[in-house]
């Protein structure tokens, strides 16, 4: 039997609990997002659902990539701000020139004087880029002291992916939740390869950096890479008060886990977490059709409305103050409004 329109509205007000806002009506940034080709329907789309992005610029090991990526992401942030803003990142290529430290944090002044809201440090901070001595430049490491030291200078927090989650050590098998992600880029599966730092390790490392820069804001990307243990991450917050965390790319991992868990989590650190999807588009020369442009803003819509479900829905059922933190409130103290 057809639902009628007032059973509709009855079921979707109860799947929203009972304080929650409409999904239009809440104000929301996507504090981890790689949107870098210019698509008017797109930013319509978020435009009309409340949403800003922060685009964080990436390195991939492709040294060309990274003045491409930052000049769209300038240029996007001119032609769409306060919807579309950004953050930058530096080129690791460069970590045994003697002149890496003035050549970076020049580079750094640019983009936040280009409006780069924050600085991003990769998973190749750790498990990829190496010093001459062939050792890996670890994101504790002498060499990256000043850098960050220049982000406290500038007030600019630091956005940190760190690591992976525990199941890049572990076998892909249908256990393992990511064996998706690590069967597609089995160049970041560390399961049984030598020469590379242990989960442990890395958090370790992580935590030393943290502690030796108090005072720097750093926003551990994707749970902090602790998706898998929600009180260890609980512990690293109660630790260092300068940490906060995005739920980039794990917003399953919450679903997998117990929802009372997630809910008492969410409500404990309230001030600590932030809303972020990680979805990107880029095309290597020109921007999609306009087609593409409206099937893909479908798509991303769709993937931000089921987030909104499961957080501000029944399942979960977080207090309005709690879901206004985390989809923007935190953002703006940390980040300040997006204006
Ligand atoms: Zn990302």
């Amino acid at each position: 039997m057809p639902l009628t329109l007032t059973a509709l509205l009855v079921s979707l007000t109860s799947a929203l609990g009972q304080t929650a806002p409409l999904y239009e009506d809440m104000p929301k940034i996507d504090i981890h997002a790689h949107y870098f080709d210019d698509m008017p329907a797109f930013v319509e789309m978020l435009e009309q659902s409340n949403m800003k992005v922060v685009n964080i610029c990436v390195f991939k090991n492709r040294p060309h990539m990274i003045e491409l990526l930052h000049d769209r992401a300038t240029a996007l942030t001119k032609k769409y701000s306060p919807t579309m803003k950004f953050t930058c990142t530096f080129d690791l290529t460069r970590i045994n020139d003697p002149d890496f430290v003035r050549l970076t944090t020049q580079w750094m002044d640019k983009q936040f004087d280009a409006g780069a809201l924050m600085m991003k440090i990769w998973k190749e901070v750790g498990m990829e880029a190496r010093m001459a001595d062939g050792t890996l430049l670890m994101p504790d490491s002498e060499l990256l002291d000043p850098i960050y030291a220049h982000l406290e200078k500038r007030g600019k927090p630091l956005i940190a992916h760190i690591g992976d989650p525990l199941e890049a050590w572990q076998p892909l098998d249908e256990k393992n939740i990511h064996a998706g992600y690590f069967t597609n880029h089995p160049e970041w599966h560390m399961y049984g390869k030598e020469g590379y730092p242990s989960h442990e390790e890395l958090m370790e490392a992580y935590e030393r950096m943290l502690a030796k820069h108090s005072n720097l804001t750093v926003i551990g990307a994707h749970l902090g890479s602790l998706s898998h243990d929600l009180d260890a991450l609980g512990r690293r917050f109660e630790r260092f008060p300068n940490f906060y965390v995005d739920v980039g790319a794990r917003t399953g991992n919450l679903k997998w886990t117990d929802a009372q868990k997630v809910r008492a989590f969410f409500i404990k650190y309230q001030d600590r977490i932030l809303y972020g999807l990680d979805q990107g588009a880029f095309s290597e020369g020109a921007p999609p059709s306009l087609e593409k442009q409206r099937t893909y803003s479908n798509a991303i819509d769709a993937a931000y409305r089921r987030d909104y479900e499961y957080y501000a829905g029944a399942k979960l059922d977080l207090p309005r103050e709690v879901l206004e933190k985390f989809y923007y409130k935190n953002a703006e103290k940390i980040l300040g409004k997006l204006e």
